[in-house]
């Protein structure tokens, strides 16, 4: 059998593709560069007073981590920089009441990771700790003396849930309804039937800039605001510390904090994937970047970065 010549029309086929593979390729490595969005005006707001009660504290529950590079989280990362995506709940003590934020990893992880999209698992690995119910076991809490609040109901924030049947989840109203209209960003919400979901609303007056709030105690402790974007029913949690100490727990606005300190959004495939309104994420960053610059005692934890909870303790040291 004779070797046939290669046709100089499917030669120029495969070039054509090959140099459109490479135009498609460049145009996405330049959605990752580096693109600060434009600082906004200084605000005029105070910092709203707070009496934190003596005794309250708060504590941190690494739950797990996604691998991932700098070059994923945010517009300017390095794709040589392992910068992984850290899962982690927060544990508010508080004499009224003690609250969870978010649920990090739970014991049904690798179950419900085989529910999320074929695309997302391709690119996604993670490695599990011990789920947050244990560890508060290990401290001695049962999980029905305790209120669960979501910034978010995305699947690393909502995995938990299962764990925690009997306790109160605290999720605002836009949220439980895109939990509740279905879509894979939601699925593993969703999969827990179980949940004891309470809606709440914001019925205290401008925070922080933010146009209303949910002050839970009344004592300015822990006060939610509404910050939509990444997904409908995104909340930012303002905890006030009795020693003076104030954090920002901001979800998943940014995943690291280069997404607020430097204005950097999410590369636009993961903004693309994740984010239900990029244009209301550009200006809750734009806007927390003005007041983390305005108010340097509030340290901001994006969900995802570990250097924000780094002076919380253990629950379990
Ligand atoms: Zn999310
Ligand atoms: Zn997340």
């Amino acid at each position: 059998m004779t070797k046939g010549r290669r046709s100089p029309h499917v030669a120029k086929v495969r070039l054509a593709l090959a140099a459109a593979a490479l135009v498609g390729i460049a145009a996405l490595l330049r959605t990752c560069a580096s693109a600060p969005l434009p600082a906004g005006p200084a605000l005029a707001v105070q910092l709203p007073p707070a009496t934190p009660p003596a005794g309250m504290t708060l504590h941190r529950l690494p739950t797990g981590f996604v691998h991932r590079r700098a070059a994923s989280a945010y517009r300017g990362g390095s794709f040589f920089e392992e910068r992984n995506s850290a899962v982690i709940a927060a544990l508010i003590a508080h004499p009224r009441g003690d609250l969870l934020i978010d649920t990090g990893f739970g014991r049904d992880i690798d179950a419900q990771f085989q529910r999320l999209p074929l695309a997302f698992r391709l690119v996604t690995t993670y490695e599990r700790a011990l789920p947050a119910v244990e560890q508060l076991r290990a401290a001695g809490y049962e999980p029905n003396e305790l209120r669960i609040l979501l910034t978010h109901a995305h699947w690393d924030h909502t995995s938990g849930l299962a764990d925690f049947p009997t306790t109160p989840v605290l999720i605002t109203r836009e949220e439980r309804r895109f939990v509740d209209e279905g879509g894979v960003r939601t699925v593993v919400a969703r999969s827990t039937s179980a949940v004891h979901y309470e809606e709440y609303d914001f019925e205290g007056g401008p925070y922080l800039g933010y146009p209303k709030s949910h002050d839970l105690y009344g004592d300015g402790a822990i006060v939610v605001v509404p910050a939509p974007g990444h997904t409908p029913g995104s909340v930012i949690v303002f905890v006030s510390l009795p020693a003076g100490k104030r954090y920002a727990f901001i979800g998943d606005l940014a995943w690291q904090r280069e997404g607020v300190v430097e204005r950097e959004e999410r590369p636009w495939i993961w903004r693309l994937a994740v984010d239900s309104d990029e244009a209301k994420v550009r200006d809750g960053l734009v806007h927390l970047s003005a007041l983390s610059a305005q108010f340097q005692e509030i340290t901001i934890v994006p969900a995802h970065d570990a250097r924000g909870f780094a002076d919380l303790p253990l629950l379990q040291p």
